[in-house]
């Protein structure tokens, strides 16, 4: 028998859930430095003192050796496998977005597939002057911003990647997440301390706001500044005046056309859309469904999890989950999406327009024009709009649009190569998946290495090791050939 829960029950049992994982603070708010009465390892009142503690881990790392450090690595790995699903469950609590199997998932796949010291590679290149090395050093300190979305899985895999180029980290994780992010440091640490590392390997701060924020964008001992993020942030590093890496928003489109293999895109589609209730950046977020298969791939959806919402439905929701927001700078008011609705159960969404449904129900679905909000915001919600299209040029002419230029990710599910190719040569993503759920783009059922940090605006793309390095040249003159 399904269960319908109002949002005071809601909050009741989160807060039961939170006391008895034992890292709420007496007046129920999350306490970012203890986790069942127990310190947390590299957590500071202070950023500067969070930064000192990074750069003491970066010197310890520079005094390991490779294989050293790999084993420090593998031991974040064993850690991060066994408490993936204590992590989840932390996360879904704090953050009250996503869902604990899907978190757990995404940690497992951190351990997983985050490239480790097999990923820096140096360069050779002999001639008649002799060999010149171009080896990938260590940025040094990297000052690491983290979103509420993925908030231990990017910590994790952001520490693999940047301590295996070699590099401290400091954190300035999002606000609403910071328990949970604080215990993803944690376990780097502990797991650093258990394979002969140093105690404190990455660090971060009690209270991470705008303020500590700026602390790291100008200590000189921040060599690399890497965000995670919506747009604000990232424009926010970017103007630092140091070396960023920018991991921005997306709004993934899909098409189907009619060579595809309707059922299974109907399936793929909802499974990649519903994971963690949508809020991976990569997960889809609109599609656009060739006219003559849209009936067969909604009837697909239907079998599959979804349930469908009519028109008046959609407008009612969408009241609901996009809220007005008033730029109080420049007095602009703007549709924003409402945090209290980010990430949450298709339930919970389709209960604020009074509609009763199951656990059964992973998506909400429904027919839309091009210009409904729905296709026009990441909602990072489990609501996909699906909005029916002539032709293929209709479909990526939209499909393009409603991407807004963020060049993150697109999806397309067809058997028709010109149809692919053009869509992905217009679309310019980072990612374009064909033919399977958005998360084979990251790895999970897809060939590639994972990562939580996709790089688009400053071109890294999939961030690994490689990413956090410098580039540096020996030259040893007419010597050193063997030939
Ligand atoms: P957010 O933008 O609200 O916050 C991200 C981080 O930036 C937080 O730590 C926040 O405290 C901080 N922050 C925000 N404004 C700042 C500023 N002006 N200066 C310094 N710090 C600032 O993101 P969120 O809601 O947690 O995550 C969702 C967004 O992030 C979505 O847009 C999603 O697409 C994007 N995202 C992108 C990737 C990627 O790899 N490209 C991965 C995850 C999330």
């Amino acid at each position: 028998m399904a269960i319908n829960w109002t949002d005071a029950q809601i909050e009741e049992v989160v807060a039961t859930v939170i006391k008895s994982l034992g890292a709420a603070s007496e007046t129920g708010s999350w306490d970012a430095t203890q986790y069942h009465g127990r310190k947390l390892i590299g957590i500071f009142e202070d950023m500067n003192d969070a930064i000192d503690a990074a750069t003491a881990g970066y010197k310890a790392i520079r005094a390991m050796s490779l294989e050293e450090r790999e084993k420090v690595i593998g031991a974040i790995r064993d850690l991060c496998r066994k408490e993936a699903a204590a992590m989840a469950e932390l996360g879904v609590a704090e953050t009250k977005m996503g869902r604990v199997e899907h978190k757990t998932a995404k940690h497992i796949l951190v351990a997983d597939k985050t490239p480790g010291t097999a990923d820096i590679v140096a360069q050779v290149k002999t001639g008649d002057y002799g060999l010149t090395l171009t080896e990938m050093a260590p940025f040094g300190v990297v000052g690491s911003i983290t979103p509420s979305t993925n908030p231990s899985e990017t910590v994790l895999c952001n520490s693999i990647g940047m301590v295996a180029a070699g590099n401290g980290v400091v954190f300035n994780p999002h606000p609403n997440a910071i328990a949970t992010s604080n215990y993803a440091v944690d376990l780097v640490n502990r797991a650093s301390a258990s394979a002969g590392g140093p105690k404190v390997l990455v660090a971060s701060v009690v209270k991470p706001t705008l303020d500590t924020a700026q602390i790291m964008y100008q200590h000189p001992a921040i060599r690399l500044l890497v965000c995670t993020g919506g747009p604000g942030v990232v424009k926010s590093v970017l103007s630092s005046g140091k070396k960023a890496i920018g991991a921005g928003a997306g709004n993934p489109p899909v098409i189907v056309d009619d060579t595809a293999d309707v059922r299974k895109a109907g399936k793929d589609i909802i499974d990649g859309c519903s994971f963690d209730n949508n809020l991976p950046c990569i997960a889809e977020k609109e599609v656009f469904a060739f006219r003559n298969i849209a009936d067969e791939l909604i009837d697909s959806m239907l079998h599959s999890g979804a349930y469908m919402i009519t028109h008046e439905q959609a407008d009612a929701l969408a009241k609901i989950v996009l809220v007005e927001s008033k730029n109080p700078k420049t007095g602009i008011v703007k549709k924003i999406v409402s945090r209290e609705c980010v990430g949450r159960d298709a339930k919970v969404l389709l209960a604020k327009i009074g509609v009763t449904v199951g656990d059964e129900v992973r998506c909400i679905i429904c027919e839309t024009e091009f210009e409904h909000p729905f296709v026009q915001n990441e909602l990072m919600m489990p609501i996909l709009p699906i909005v029916r299209v002539n032709d293929i040029d209709e479909a990526i002419d939209l499909a393009v649009k409603a991407e807004h230029g963020c060049r993150h990710t697109a999806h397309m599910h067809s058997k028709n190569i010109d149809h692919l190719t053009r869509f992905a040569r217009a679309v310019e993503t980072t990612i374009f998946v064909k033919n399977a759920p958005s998360y084979a783009g990251i790895g999970f059922g897809g060939e590639g290495h994972t990562t939580f940090t996709i790089a688009g605006p400053t071109g890294e793309g999939l961030t690994s090791a490689r990413s956090f390095t410098r580039y540096r040249r020996c030259v040893m003159s007419d010597s050193f050939r063997i030939i």
